[in-house]
């Protein structure tokens, strides 16, 4: 995953993946703004493992309990998708992240 872009608003690098609906975002950490936009089909057969939290808002830790799916992004995406369909925000966090 390459996300070091910087926000066009506060240009901070730091950014937060996440998937809405069929889309995926890259969301700036410090003021939430949408950076990039690709469709979540377009990432979801990566077999790198990731964990799937609903969404705590830009900049949040979530906690356990919020986890949704872990694991290779290629198994956990049908849940993924699931789960965004009906309106939740999912924050993807790749395994081995600080
Ligand atoms: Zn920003």
């Amino acid at each position: 995953m390459n996300d070091i872009l910087a926000c066009p608003s506060c240009g901070l690098d730091k950014t937060e993946a996440i998937v809405h609906g069929g889309s995926y975002i890259l969301r700036c950490a410090a003021c939430g703004e949408a950076i990039v936009a690709t469709s979540f089909m377009a990432i979801c057969n990566l077999d790198h493992p990731f964990s799937a939290f609903a969404d705590p808002g830009p900049g949040k830790r979530p906690g356990p309990e919020m986890l949704i799916a872990h694991g290779p992004l290629r198994q956990i995406s049908p849940t993924i998708s699931d789960a965004a369909r009906e309106g939740t925000l999912i924050l993807l966090i790749p395994e081995g992240a600080p």
